[in-house]
């Protein structure tokens, strides 16, 4: 099996954040490339696990030093997908899962043209605005800010392969699976695929010098 690069971003409220966890849970041949980021840690979230937390300096720097296979700006903060991060899981024979936001989704797409990038959609404006405020955290201005910017991730949508609705998880987790699979599944990807048949040739002509 080639090991995939896969993109999933969405905006605010769509839900890929629960469902790149569920996927990591349900497949084996799956791992995440945990990001790094600026911004603070948010409660629960554990170092090295949600995300590299880098001071802005050391960020800069590991910018000029070529660690980053992408990185752009968010909310004030800066985020970056690591080069080792994403090899680290690629090199185990593991498709990798990167969550990250549309800039950074087209960078990769530049440097991977390969690489399958999925856009995860609420079903309608009433249930994300709703998944927004349910969060219950955020001031009414904040919940605004996101849906403007949601407004515009959305043009985005059209450089993606897929675009999946969230309306259940299980049934875009479901879908995302199915991507999965038949994208590692294309001919082009099967590098051992001109093996298989070689031996699939050898064995059926072996059969038929048998009757
Ligand atoms: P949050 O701060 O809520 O965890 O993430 C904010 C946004 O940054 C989300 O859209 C998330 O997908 C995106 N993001 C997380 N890591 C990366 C990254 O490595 N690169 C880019 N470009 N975006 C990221």
């Amino acid at each position: 099996m080639t090991p995939l690069v896969v993109v999933l971003s969405s905006p605010s409220g769509g839900g890929k954040s629960s469902i790149t966890g569920r996927l990591l849970v349900e497949r084996t041949d799956a791992g995440y490339s945990v990001s790094a980021t600026t911004r603070e840690p948010r409660p629960g979230e554990a170092a090295g696990e949600a995300y590299h937390f880098l001071a802005p300096d050391e960020f800069a720097r590991r910018v000029e030093a070529g660690e980053f296979l992408e990185h752009a700006t968010y909310n004030g903060h800066s985020y970056g997908s690591l080069v080792e991060e994403v090899r680290a899981v690629t090199r185990s024979g593991r498709h990798v899962l990167l969550d990250i936001e549309v800039v950074g989704a087209r960078l990769v797409r530049e440097r991977f043209p390969d690489a399958v990038l999925i856009f995860i959609v609420p079903p309608n404006g009433t249930v994300l605005a709703d998944r927004l405020r349910a969060r219950g955290t955020e001031p009414a201005e904040v919940v605004r800010a996101r849906l403007e910017r949601a407004l515009h991730e959305l043009d985005a949508a059209p450089g993606y392969d897929y675009v999946v609705v969230n309306d259940n998880l299980d049934d875009a987790v479901r879908a995302v699976h199915a991507i999965i699979d038949a994208e590692s599944r294309r001919t082009s990807r099967q590098r051992d695929a001109s093996v298989l048949l070689d031996r699939l040739r050898s064995e059926i002509s072996a059969e038929l010098a048998r009757n």
